[in-house]
C-alpha cells in the first residue's frame, strides 16, 4: 500500500517530537519542520534512522506565509500528496493583562494561530484535489476554559478551535476530517518554568493524579489517523483536570 504523508510542525521537541516520532514508526513517511533547533530535529531523525525509518527534516518558520509553502511544497514536490497535517508549533506566554503590548499580541497570535491557518490553507489545496486529508490542530485547554495571565495565549488556542471547527464543516464535502486535541499539562520544555511544588499541586487537582507525557497526545493523534467518522471536535486529553 501507498505511504501515507504527514507534515509534523515544531516537531523537534516535546509534543511535536513525540507525535513525529509516533507517525514514523508507524509506517507514515513524516516531514518534521523545525524553526530553531536543527540538532534536536537531526537527532530525532538520526534515532528514527538506527531503525532503518527515514524522514525528512525541514527548517521553517510557520507563522511566515513564505517559509510555510515552502515547507508544503517541499512535500508536494517529494510525495506528490500531502495526507496528514499536524499543527503543533506554538509559543507560551505568561503576563499580567495590563502589561501585554501589540507585539505580544503579533507574537502570540502569529505563532499559534497564524501559523494553524496558513498551513491548513498551503495543505488543504493538495488535499482537496486529492479528496483525503486528516487535519490535526493542537490547541489547549486554556482554549476552552481560559487562564489568567496566558490571556492572549487562551485566545489563540480558542481561535484555533474555532478554525478546527468551521473547517471542519468546509472541507467534510472533500472528505478532509478536521480536529483539534487540547491537551491539559503536559510534561515537556513549555513548562519548565513551573517549579516542583507546582508541578505536584497539579497532580493532586487532577482527578488522575498526573499531569500528561507527550506521548499521550501522541496516542490520540494515532487514532484521529486511523479513525473514519470524527471530524470538526475538540478533544480535551488532560487527565479530568478540566471537565466541561
Ligand atoms: P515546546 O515548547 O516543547 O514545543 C513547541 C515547538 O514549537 C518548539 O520546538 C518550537 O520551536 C516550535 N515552534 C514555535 N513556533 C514555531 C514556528 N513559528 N515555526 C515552527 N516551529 C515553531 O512545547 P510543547 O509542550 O511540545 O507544545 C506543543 C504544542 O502543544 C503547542 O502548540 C502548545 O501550545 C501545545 N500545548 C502544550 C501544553 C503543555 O502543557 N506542554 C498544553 C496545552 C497545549
Amino acid at each position: 500500500m501507498e505511504k501515507k504523508v504527514a507534515i509534523v510542525t515544531g516537531a523537534s521537541r516535546g509534543i511535536g517530537r513525540s507525535i513525529a516520532y509516533l507517525l514514523a514508526k508507524k509506517g507514515i513517511k513524516v516531514i518534521a519542520n523545525y524553526n530553531q533547533s536543527e540538532e534536536k530535529a537531526r537527532e530525532l531523525k538520526e534515532e528514527l534512522e538506527k531503525e532503518n525509518i527515514n524522514i525528512d527534516i525541514i527548517k521553517a518558520d510557520v507563522s511566515k506565509r513564505e517559509e510555510a509553502k515552502r515547507l508544503v511544497q517541499f512535500a508536494i514536490n517529494s510525495y506528490e500528496k500531502i495526507d496528514i497535517l499536524i499543527n503543533n508549533a506554538g509559543i507560551a506566554e505568561y503576563k499580567l493583562f495590563t502589561e501585554e503590548t501589540d507585539e505580544d499580541w503579533n507574537r502570540v497570535i502569529n505563532n499559534n494561530l497564524y501559523s494553524a491557518f496558513v498551513m491548513c490553507q498551503e495543505v488543504s489545496k493538495n488535499m482537496i484535489q486529492n479528496k483525503n486529508g486528516c487535519i490535526i490542530n493542537i490547541s489547549s485547554i486554556w482554549g476552552m476554559v481560559g487562564a489568567s495571565l496566558e490571556v492572549i495565549y487562551s485566545v489563540s488556542k480558542a481561535g484555533i478551535d474555532g478554525l478546527t471547527k468551521a473547517l471542519a464543516k468546509e472541507l467534510g464535502p472533500s472528505n478532509i476530517r478536521v480536529n483539534s486535541i487540547a491537551p491539559g499539562t503536559i510534561d515537556t520544555d513549555m513548562n519548565k518554568g513551573l517549579t516542583k511544588q507546582e508541578l505536584k499541586i497539579l497532580e493532586e487537582v487532577t482527578p488522575l493524579g498526573k499531569i500528561g507525557k507527550p506521548e499521550d497526545i501522541a496516542k490520540c493523534v494515532n487514532w484521529l489517523v486511523e479513525d473514519e467518522f470524527t471530524t470538526g471536535q475538540v478533544i480535551s486529553l488532560n487527565g479530568g483536570w478540566v471537565i466541561t
